[in-house]
C-alpha cells in the first residue's frame, strides 16, 4: 500500500481518534475539523490515491464509505439534522491526502459550498 499518513494511522503507526471501523471501512476524526463533527472515511485494504482512479470493480468499496458515514451519523444522533459528505479529487478541490476519503461533516448547519476561490 502507498505509504500516505492513513497508510500510518490504517498502521496504527500514528495515533488518530478512531470511531467507525468494519473490515473495510476505517473512520476516524479529521485533526484539522470544518464542522463540529468532522470525520474521514477511508478504505483499509486498497490504495487508491484519487477518485479518478476508482475502477468499476472497486465501486461497492466507494458505496461502503458512504454507507459507513451514514451509518455513523445514525449511531451518533445526528442523521435526522443532516450532514454533508465530500470527496476531494486532486488540486481544484485542494485534496491533500492521496489515499481516497470520504468527509462526513455534520454537527451545525453548513454554509454553501463550491465557490472558486
Ligand atoms: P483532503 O484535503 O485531502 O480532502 O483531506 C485530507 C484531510 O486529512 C484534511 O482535512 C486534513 O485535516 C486531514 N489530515 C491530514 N493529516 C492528518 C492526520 O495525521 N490525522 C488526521 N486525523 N487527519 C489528518
Amino acid at each position: 500500500m502507498t505509504d500516505t499518513i492513513f497508510a500510518r494511522i490504517i498502521r496504527r503507526e500514528i495515533p488518530a481518534t478512531i470511531v467507525y471501523e468494519d473490515e473495510d471501512v476505517l473512520g476516524f476524526k479529521d485533526i484539522a475539523p470544518q464542522a463540529p463533527v468532522h470525520v474521514l472515511f477511508i478504505p483499509k485494504h486498497d490504495a487508491i490515491p484519487t477518485l479518478d482512479d476508482v475502477r468499476p470493480e472497486q465501486a461497492a468499496l466507494v458505496g461502503k464509505l458512504v454507507l459507513a458515514a451514514a451509518e455513523h451519523a445514525r449511531r451518533e444522533g445526528f442523521a435526522e439534522d443532516g450532514y454533508r459528505v465530500v470527496m476531494n479529487c486532486r488540486e481544484h478541490a485542494g485534496q491533500t491526502v492521496f489515499h481516497i476519503h470520504l468527509h462526513l461533516l455534520a454537527g451545525a448547519p453548513l454554509g454553501r459550498f463550491g465557490t472558486p476561490s
